[in-house]
């Protein structure tokens, strides 16, 4: 009796059943083989780094530019740190002996949170489509200490790969909260400094390129589990801090640096109101960074604290600006949603009068519009206009510390 030797369903079960030399396959069974390649193949395509295509600075900065609002000086940065490092990877695919070899550039974003880091790294790496993954630099600790190992920063990377290791090696990693793994003190010898400078020591191994073992689970690492080697070359790290007080640091240096009468003229032109547009490296390690991290960091820049402007422009600017987001949520429901404007600069009073940022408008949006989203969809409105007073009215009924969580 013939049976397809994948599902073992006999002839007379199946619309056809082919043949091969030592065996049969049935039309279901190629259907799904078919699926299967299908799949595989939109996987690797999703991720087909030869296709990457080397976009100029500027197309990449004009990308930027449709989701991160201000930020000239880190998008300017980040647009030639990400062309050279595709550069880079363009030369290691068709190596010659005679070329320069062109170091990595990791970059360093400093910022206050809320104002555009990570972002800015999210949009790099949807404008490139390569794999991309955010960690949080304070759950790492050193080998042996409980809490994540370094290497498991490159887990995530491999799984949002689909373990596709030739794609997770040409990915983008935001390691968040660098600042938090800074030495904390001048002397890291008195107590074992768990969380600072043997995490940075186990980090620079991953930024500056080496064949790595990574636990395909992530976790801790385990004497059974089968490690999948990494090589994080050709990987970019951006990294990204707050770096709370480091104007501080950086006012000493400019102080101490200036002597001289021309060089008090120079002061003169210091703003003193923003003085993390003067960041240098060894302000990184005034604040607790070791020197080999910073190395290793060869392009640093800064953010600006978002101000009034910036956040209003953020509520309807980007590409997929909050508001955006909110008539086209109405729209599928074929209902146009207007707001009247002063809700907009009323929403962006509050998340200033609260202190919440860029993240809190979200929030402040949410608790206005939590109430048509819940009803509109079962009325007969077709026309619905946000005006002040309603969003007023639905404001004050919320906690402010409500909106702060969010
Ligand atoms: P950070 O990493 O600096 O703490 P994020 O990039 O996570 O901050 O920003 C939080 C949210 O605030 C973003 O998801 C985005 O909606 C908004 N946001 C912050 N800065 C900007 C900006 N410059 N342009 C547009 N949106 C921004």
């Amino acid at each position: 009796m013939d049976k397809c030797s994948f599902c073992g369903r006999e002839k007379k079960e199946t619309n056809l059943l082919i043949a091969g030399l030592s065996g049969h396959i049935c039309d279901r069974c190629i259907e799904q083989a078919h699926e299967i390649i299908l799949e595989e193949l939109r996987k690797k395509g999703d991720f087909d780094v030869t296709q990457l295509q080397l976009l100029k600075p500027i197309e990449i900065k004009n990308f930027l530019d449709l989701y991160v609002i201000g930020q000239e000086e880190a998008k300017r940065y980040l647009s030639v740190a990400v062309y050279n490092h595709y550069k880079r990877l363009m030369q290691t695919n068709h190596k010659d002996e005679e070329e320069v070899e062109i170091e990595k550039s990791n970059i360093i974003l400093v910022g206050e949170t809320g104002t555009g880091k990570t972002l800015l790294a999210r949009t790099i790496a949807k404008m490139l489509h390569v794999p991309f993954t955010i960690v949080d630099a304070t759950v790492l600790t050193e080998a042996g200490y409980v809490g994540e190992d370094i290497e498991s920063i490159l887990t995530r990377l491999l799984q949002v790969a689909d373990y596709n290791v030739e794609a997770a090696e040409k990915g983008i990693v935001f390691i968040d909260e660098i600042d938090k793994i800074a030495r904390k003190g001048d002397n890291p010898s008195i107590t074992r400094d768990v969380s600072g400078e043997g995490v940075q020591q186990g980090l620079l191994k991953l930024l500056e390129g080496s064949v790595v073992n990574v636990p395909p689970q992530g976790g801790r690492k385990h004497p059974d589990q089968k490690m999948i080697a990494v090589n994080t070359k050709n990987i970019l790290f951006i990294c990204g801090g707050a770096f709370d007080g480091i104007e501080r640091k950086i006012g000493q240096r400019l102080n101490t640096q200036v002597v001289g009468y021309s060089a008090s003229r120079d002061k003169d032109k210091i703003d003193r109101q923003n003085l993390l547009q003067y960041i240098a490296p060894q302000d990184l390690k005034s604040f607790g960074l070791i020197p080999e991290i910073i190395g290793r960091l060869p392009v640093l820049t800064y953010l600006n604290p978002l101000d009034r402007e910036a956040l209003r422009r953020i509520l309807t600017d980007p590409k997929n600006a909050i508001i955006k987001q909110y008539e086209k949520l109405f729209k599928m429901d074929g209902v146009k949603l207007s707001f009247e404007k002063e809700v907009l600069e009323y929403i962006v009073d509050k998340a200033i009068e609260f202190k919440l940022g860029a993240r809190g408008l979200r929030s402040i949006c949410e608790a206005i519009m939590i109430d048509v989203m819940f009803d509109i969809p079962s009325s007969d409105e077709k026309n619905v206009k946000i005006t002040l007073e309603y969003a007023k009215e639905k404001l004050a009924k919320v906690n402010v510390q409500r909106l702060k969580a969010a």
